[in-house]
């Protein structure tokens, strides 16, 4: 083979099926060879890994980045892009509760300028379902998927809950990623049942009600995922009362029992993804008198669950296939989400052993806080590659802007 830009040499590298040593080398942004160590082809550079595990850089499917628009002093795609790339992770798609709404092409064309050349990670772009923009949704390009909201959260004050829409949508046959709490989850998966020709994503699954009924879809054969957040994973109604509204988001955080459901869904398939939700706020907003929900997800995500994987509650083979591989599946994210030759060169490499305790006052985000402030993990981010290039090192992020909208599907086909 010709000669590669770059060799990873003496990391364990973890793909969804597999934990073990090998050697990656890099040409243009891919990844051109890995094999048993020391048997790699010669490189222009040559980094040692020993002690730190490899994975595919995490995709997460479910962020809020704030432009373009009115909401923008939370977090912009420069700000919250650099949490991610310190969170390891390479690829965000963005919901559309922006200001304003992204429901139409002229918003979408404005989101795209927003997130241009300002981004340190690939992004896509999910699309926004409204009361009226049936026009809209089929005739935009590129969108991972439309998001509906069925229940109110920030930026959404009317929900859409109504029949003849819901009917239209899901016979589209495009995926719909849709934030439906409870009862009203019920009431989706039934439509999407009757009416569904494409695969339903349901965002934040929090109750063990929602995990019955996700359970129960696929049981049936329905084209349905699951997503779960770490905050639901990692926190309940106890840390609510601690947390106040620093621990207010949209599902609420919930009972030990749900949060046992989750883990026991995380188990057995029924979650398909852990995306985080990310929901950046000031802290002065949170402070307020009526404080909006959400919190920041993006810097910690890694470390949590690598934090589990240290406790035995998760093999690194699962984080891979909830943050990486199901992910690229499920949006169509082709050269993503998997180590192999020939897929982008997203690549995190961490320390799965050393002890650190999460800080406010370490956190890139526009708003500076974490709920996860003082909590002490085993496993740390220390490298993280975007398209071959290193894009973060040791707390620190990396050079210019280099991310780019990720090719994926489009509505028509
Ligand atoms: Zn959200």
């Amino acid at each position: 083979m010709r000669q590669a830009e770059l060799l990873l040499r003496g990391a364990v590298v973890v793909s969804a099926e597999a934990a073990r040593p090998l050697d990656l080398a890099i040409r243009g942004g891919r990844i051109a060879w890995l094999g048993e160590p020391g048997t790699g082809p010669t490189c222009g550079e040559v980094m040692d890994l020993s002690g730190l595990t490899l994975l595919p850089g995490l995709i997460d499917g479910h962020v809020h980045f704030r432009e373009p628009g009115g909401h923008a002093h939370k977090g912009t795609y420069l700000s919250e892009s650099r949490a991610a790339a310190a969170g390891g992770v390479t690829s965000v798609l963005t919901m559309p509760n922006t200001v304003p709404f992204c429901g139409t092409r002229e918003v979408l064309a404005a989101v795209r300028a927003a997130a241009a050349g300002r981004c340190h990670v690939d992004y896509g772009l999910h699309f926004g379902v409204t009361a009226d923009n049936l026009p809209e949704l089929i005739a935009v390009d590129n969108v991972p998927a439309f998001k509906i909201y069925m229940n109110e959260t920030t930026g959404i004050s009317s929900p859409l809950c109504d029949e003849a829409l819901l009917a239209r949508l899901l016979a589209l046959g495009h995926p719909v990623a849709a934030h439906a709490e409870g009862e009203t989850l019920d009431f989706l998966l039934a439509m999407h049942r009757r009416y569904g020709t494409g695969p339903l994503y349901v965002v934040h699954v929090a109750l063990a009600h929602e995990v019955a009924a996700l359970r129960a879809a696929k049981a049936a054969g329905q084209w349905v995922y699951g997503e779960v957040t770490p905050h639901h994973l990692f926190l309940d109604q106890r840390d609510a009362a601690r947390l106040g509204p620093f621990g207010d988001m949209r599902p609420t955080l919930k009972k030990p029992s749900d949060v046992a459901a989750l883990w026991e869904a995380l188990a057995d398939g029924t979650l398909d993804t852990i995306a985080t939700d990310h929901a950046p706020h000031l802290r002065s907003e949170k402070a307020a008198a009526s404080p909006p929900p959400g919190v920041a997800g993006l810097q910690t995500m890694l470390p949590l669950l690598l934090d589990a994987v240290a406790a035995g509650r998760l093999s690194l083979r699962q984080v891979v296939r909830l943050t990486s591989r199901n992910p690229a599946l499920i949006f169509g994210l082709r050269d993503k989400g998997e180590l192999r030759v020939g897929a982008a060169a997203d690549l995190v490499a961490v320390d799965p052993h050393v002890r650190e305790t999460i800080r406010d006052t370490d956190q890139l985000t526009q708003p500076g806080w974490t709920p996860f402030d003082g909590r002490t993990v085993v496993g740390r981010v220390e490298l993280t590659w975007l398209r071959g290039q290193l894009i973060y090192r040791s707390g620190e992020v990396l050079g210019e802007p280099q991310g780019r909208e990720i090719p994926t599907r489009s509505p028509g086909g």
